[in-house]
C-alpha cells in the first residue's frame, strides 16, 4: 500500500528502521510459532535487542538509554508490527516501565534499575490490573503497608504483560487503604530478592500467543522502603494518569502499523489468488473494500502521526491521548476483520498472518484503558 512518509522522521529515524527491521527479520521471524508454542519469546531476545541499542530507546543515555525521543519508540513498534511479531513486551519494557522509573525514579533508583532494562539484564512489568478489576484502579485491593524501613506488600495481579519473565515489576499498592486515589504508591519488586513472591500461569489467550501473560502473587512481601518510586507515598495515581497517555499512544501507533500491515498482506494475496478465472483483486468488491481499508488507513495514520507529533512536543493532552487509542483500535478490528474476509477460509486458518492478526487485534479494545474507559475520558473533557 502506498503509504506517506510521517512528518515527524528524520534521517535518523531511517537508520533506526533498517536496523529494527534486519533484527526483527533475523532474530523474531523465524521463531513466531516457537514463541506462540512455549507463550513467551526466549529469554535471550532481550539481551540481544539490548546488545544492538533497541531496548529504551527514549531513555537518556547517561541511564544506558538510546538518548532518543518518543519517535523512536513508534519506529521499533511499526517495524514490529510489519513483521507480525505481537510476542515481544518491549512497548510495556521500554515504552512503559522505563518511563515511570526515569519519570519519578530518585537519582540512586534511576542508576540502579535503567541500565539493566537497557542492556535486558532485567525485564520490566508493570502490575495494575487485579483478579477484581482492572478498570476502577482507584478500588484497588493489594496494599503495601510501612513496617519501620520496609514495605510488606500482599495481594496479586492478572493479566500482567511480561509477567513470567519479569526481574523488576512496578506494582500499583494502596499504601493508606483507607483513601481512593489519594492511597495509592508504586512500588519496584525486584522478583529475584522478594521472598513471598509467585509467579502463576501464563495465561492461555485468543491471541498474542506468543506473549508472556501472567498472573503473579504478592504474599507479605517485605520490601525495602527504598524501593517506593519516588520521594513520597500516595503519588502512584497522579504519576499513573501522567504517564497513561503515552501507554495509549503506543496501542494506537501499534494499531495504525497493524491497519497498514493488514492492507498490504491482502493485497499480496488478492493479486495473487484466482476466482471464475480472474484474480480476485479484479472483483470489484474486492477493489472497493481495500479502497476502504486503505483510506482507513490513511486516515487513522494521520491523525496518530498528529498525536505523536504533540507527544514530540510534550503537548499531548489525556483526552486526546484516549481519542487516539480508541480510535486507531477500533478501526484495526475493523479493517483486519474485513481483510479476512478476502482471503475466504485461509483467512480463519492460523498459519495465515492475516488469521492470527485478527485474533490479536482484538485485545486493542480492552488493554491500557477499556475503550469504554477511553470514551469516559473523552466525554468528562467536552
Ligand atoms: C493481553 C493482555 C495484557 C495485559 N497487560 C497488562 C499489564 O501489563 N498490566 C496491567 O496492569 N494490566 C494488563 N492488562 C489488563 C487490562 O488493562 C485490563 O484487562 C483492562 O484494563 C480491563 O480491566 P478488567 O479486565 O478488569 O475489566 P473490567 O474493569 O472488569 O471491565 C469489564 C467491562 O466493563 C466495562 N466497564 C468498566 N467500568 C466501566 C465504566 N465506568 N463505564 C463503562 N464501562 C465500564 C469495561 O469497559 C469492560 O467492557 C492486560 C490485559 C490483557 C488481556
Amino acid at each position: 500500500m502506498p503509504t506517506r512518509r510521517s512528518a515527524w522522521m528524520n534521517e535518523d529515524l531511517d537508520q533506526l528502521r533498517k536496523l529494527a527491521r534486519t533484527f526483527f527479520e533475523r532474530e523474531s521471524v523465524p521463531h513466531h510459532e516457537r514463541w506462540a508454542a512455549q507463550k513467551q519469546v526466549d529469554r535471550d531476545f532481550w539481551n540481544k535487542a539490548g546488545e544492538i541499542g533497541l531496548l529504551c530507546l527514549s531513555i537518556p543515555e547517561e541511564y544506558g538509554g538510546g538518548g532518543g525521543t518518543f519517535a523512536h519508540e513508534a519506529v521499533l513498534l511499526e517495524e514490529q508490527a510489519r513483521c507480525g511479531d505481537s510476542a515481544w513486551g518491549n512497548s510495556v519494557h521500554s515504552g512503559i516501565v522505563a518511563h515511570y522509573i526515569n519519570a519519578y525514579g530518585t537519582e540512586e533508583q534511576k542508576r540502579r534499575w535503567l541500565p539493566k532494562l537497557a542492556s535486558g539484564e532485567s525485564v520490566g512489568a508493570i502490575a495494575m490490573s487485579e483478579p477484581g478489576g482492572g478498570s476502577d484502579l482507584q478500588n484497588i485491593k493489594t496494599k503495601a503497608l510501612r513496617d519501620g524501613d520496609e514495605y510488606v506488600l500482599s495481594g496479586s495481579k492478572t493479566f500482567i504483560t511480561n509477567g513470567a519473565q519479569a526481574d523488576l515489576v512496578i506494582v500499583v499498592a494502596k499504601t493508606d487503604p483507607g483513601q481512593g486515589a489519594m492511597g495509592i504508591s508504586l512500588l519496584v519488586v525486584e522478583t529475584e530478592s522478594a521472598p513471598g513472591f509467585r509467579r502463576g500461569r501464563v495465561l492461555d489467550k485468543i491471541g498474542l500467543k506468543g506473549q508472556d501473560t501472567a498472573e503473579l502473587f504478592f504474599d507479605d512481601v517485605r520490601l525495602p522502603a527504598a524501593n517506593l518510586l519516588g520521594e513520597a507515598e500516595g503519588q502512584g495515581f497522579v504519576q499513573l494518569m501522567q504517564q497513561l497517555p503515552q501507554e495509549r499512544l503506543i496501542i494506537a501507533v501499534a494499531s495504525v502499523a497493524g491497519i497498514e500491515a493488514a492492507v498490504d498482506l491482502t493485497l499480496a494475496y488478492v493479486k495473487d489468488r484466482t476466482a471464475f478465472g480472474r484474480e480476485l483483486i479484479k472483483f470489484q468488491n474486492t477493489r472497493f473494500k481495500l479502497a476502504e481499508c486503505a483510506t482507513e488507513a490513511r486516515v487513522t495514520r494521520a491523525f496518530v502521526d498528529q498525536c505523536i507529533a504533540e507527544h514530540l512536543e510534550g503537548k499531548l493532552d489525556v483526552p486526546t491521548a484516549a481519542m487516539a487509542k480508541w480510535w486507531a483500535s477500533e478501526r484495526l478490528c475493523t479493517v483486519v476483520d474485513e481483510c479476512v474476509q478476502l482471503f475466504g477460509g485461509y483467512g480463519y486458518m492460523t498459519e495465515y498472518p492475516i488469521a492470527r492478526a485478527w485474533a490479536d487485534a482484538r485485545v486493542q479494545k480492552i488493554y491500557g484503558g477499556t475503550n469504554e474507559i477511553m470514551k469516559e475520558i473523552i466525554a468528562r473533557s467536552l
